[in-house]
């Protein structure tokens, strides 16, 4: 989609902090760390939110969860991390494209606000 910042980023139209880049995804530096790693994996295909995600996007959304993983593992994070998928108002998602959220490098404190 045009004027979609992840969009944007998945294409190197808008600079990140590329960490990984595969013909289907790519993942980043989050701009606002909320933990010490904090890495966004995003499809480059635009789909809104999980809500909006098709049986047609099962092998993506398998594919986004093993690059969230093999992050995890290039970060080193043994001790643990956390993955957060925001959908919708509720779900405190701000960025209308679907995003895996890999925090880790802390202690991370459950249940979320
Ligand atoms: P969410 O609130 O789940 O939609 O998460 C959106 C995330 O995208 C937030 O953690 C933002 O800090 C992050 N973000 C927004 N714009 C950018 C950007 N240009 N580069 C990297 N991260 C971004």
């Amino acid at each position: 989609m045009s004027d979609c910042i992840f969009c944007k980023i998945a294409k190197g139209e808008v600079p990140s902090e590329l960490l990984l880049e595969k013909e289907n995804l790519v993942a980043f530096r989050d701009l606002n760390p909320q933990a010490p790693t904090h890495i966004l994996v995003i499809p480059k295909k635009h789909i809104v939110s999980l809500d909006q995600a098709e049986a047609e996007d099962r092998d993506l959304l398998g594919d986004l969860l093993l690059a969230v993983q093999e992050m995890a593992q290039r970060e080193n994070l043994e001790m643990g991390y956390r993955v957060v998928l925001n959908i919708g108002t509720h779900g405190g998602q701000t960025v209308p494209h679907l995003h895996f959220h890999l925090l880790g490098g802390r202690s991370l404190q459950w249940p979320p606000g």
